[in-house]
């Protein structure tokens, strides 16, 4: 019998993995440069835990959880994203109560029962920041430009910043009322999940997917003419930071994000290199959300970004990867060759050098075809003629030049040449 795949699942294979490494020590190792601790949670939650903070309007929440009852009839969702979870364990472990600076970062799969199509999966996984406890522009600047950093250390080009205020308690219901105002007297161009979100949660239709609503939002006046003023000049300060910061950004007024939490900044990272799912990263502040999860209140601001688009962002730019390990492929030709092949691979790697042997084959030319395919910067070969002097042919695979040393020395040759690997990569 033969199994698909879940659709909308992915097998990560070798050839991609380089990527999702690269990936995941780049973004270690920035956040560990802000300052940045990880935080690991459940991957299933409470399904009352998304809903109540994700929104009971949103797509997440009306379509796309996957949630089901465990045999103690508890019910119970696959988290689909990461600020809801680490917002619950925040105010579990009562940091609420002692921390008012606390830098969170996680990384790890998500769940969403949406249309697949490239760079939008049913399990996709993402690294993401949260920033608790700090109110001023400052920190929703830094976290975006945090963001930019990585993606600048990860090599991806051609990036933009799209930033938008969605207000707070105080303007959000004059955003409200303008949205219905606007919409009013057209309802019937929109969806029907739009005629009912006008209702009850009118910010969601400008998160509309659907093209013809859309299309018909793009009239609308811009939200910001309707923020208090307490929340244009936090938005102009972020601004005015991502500037000093020398961020490229672009205010779109429609951005509002599916996730209800947020207040005040929302904002995504976007890249020319996706097609219809461009945005790799997305963020914002949600000042009202630990209160609202039984926490004292605590401003927070955070990011997170899938690591599928990124990868495939990567993949476009493909040289951006240069292989940094050297592999050394061990060729024994003859049987009589591979116990004394054997033993020296096992001693190479106890000496920390990576390499590689087949046993299978044969023949020279086979041989040296299987390290070229493994991208091997050396191969070792080792035939009868070898055996009765002593020695062994390494072979520079980059320029074809090929030493004869004794057998003895090529744990040492290998040794000397890691530690002054770029001085001696081409000596021979
Ligand atoms: P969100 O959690 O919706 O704010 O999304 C943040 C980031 O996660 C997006 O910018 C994407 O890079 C990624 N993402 C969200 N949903 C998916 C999905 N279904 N498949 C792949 N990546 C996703």
């Amino acid at each position: 019998m033969k199994y698909a795949i879940p659709r909308g699942t992915r097998d990560i294979l070798p050839d991609e993995i380089e990527y999702w490494h690269h990936i995941e020590t780049a973004s270690r190792s920035l956040f560990d440069l802000y300052n940045y601790c990880e935080i690991r949670t459940p991957i299933f939650e409470e399904s009352s835990l998304f809903e109540r903070s994700i929104g009971g309007t949103t797509d997440i929440v009306e379509k796309e959880m996957y949630t089901f009852n465990d045999k103690g009839n508890r019910r119970l969702t696959l988290r689909p994203e990461g600020t809801a979870p680490i917002v619950r364990a925040y105010i579990h472990h009562g940091l609420h109560k002692k921390s008012n600076n606390t830098k969170w970062y996680y990384c790890g799969p998500m769940f969403r029962y949406e249309r697949p199509q490239a760079g939008r999966y049913r399990q996709f996984h993402q690294i993401g920041v949260e920033h608790f406890g700090n109110a001023h522009p400052f920190s929703d600047a830094e976290v975006i430009s945090m963001g930019v950093h990585l993606f600048d250390d990860l090599g991806l080009a051609n990036l933009m910043v799209v930033i938008n205020s969605v207000g707070c308690k105080l303007c959000r219901p004059v955003i409200e009322e303008r949205l219905q105002q606007f919409a009013g007297s057209s309802v019937n161009c929109l969806c029907v999940d739009c005629q009912r979100r006008l209702k009850t949660n009118p910010l969601r239709i400008l998160d509309c997917k659907k093209p013809k609503c859309n299309t018909y939002f793009t009239g609308m006046p811009d939200i910001q003419a309707s923020l208090c003023n307490e929340c244009k000049d936090h938005f102009n300060s972020v601004l005015e930071y991502l500037d000093a910061l020398r961020i490229p950004f672009k205010v779109d007024s429609h951005l509002v994000r599916g996730l209800d939490y947020y207040n005040r900044t929302t904002f995504e990272i976007v890249s020319d290199e996706l097609g219809a799912q461009n945005a790799i990263c997305g963020g914002g502040r949600y000042d009202y959300l630990v209160e609202q999860m039984g926490g004292s209140p605590t401003p927070a601001v955070g990011f997170a970004f899938g690591v599928e688009r990124a990868v495939l962002v990567l993949q476009e730019l493909s040289d951006i990867l240069k292989k940094e390990v050297s592999l050394i492929y061990v060729a024994p030709i003859g049987f009589a060759q591979q116990t004394t092949c054997f033993y020296l691979v096992d001693e190479l790697r106890r000496s920390g050098i990576k390499c590689s042997i087949d046993y299978s084959r044969g023949d020279i030319k086979s041989q040296l075809r299987r390290a070229n395919k493994l991208g091997a910067s050396y191969t070792i070969i080792y035939a009868e003629a070898e055996a009765e002097k002593g020695t062994m042919i390494i072979k520079n695979m980059k320029t074809g030049q090929q030493i004869e040393v004794p057998v003895d020395t090529i744990i040492q040759f290998f040794t000397n040449m890691s530690k002054e690997k770029s001085k001696n990569e081409n000596s021979i």
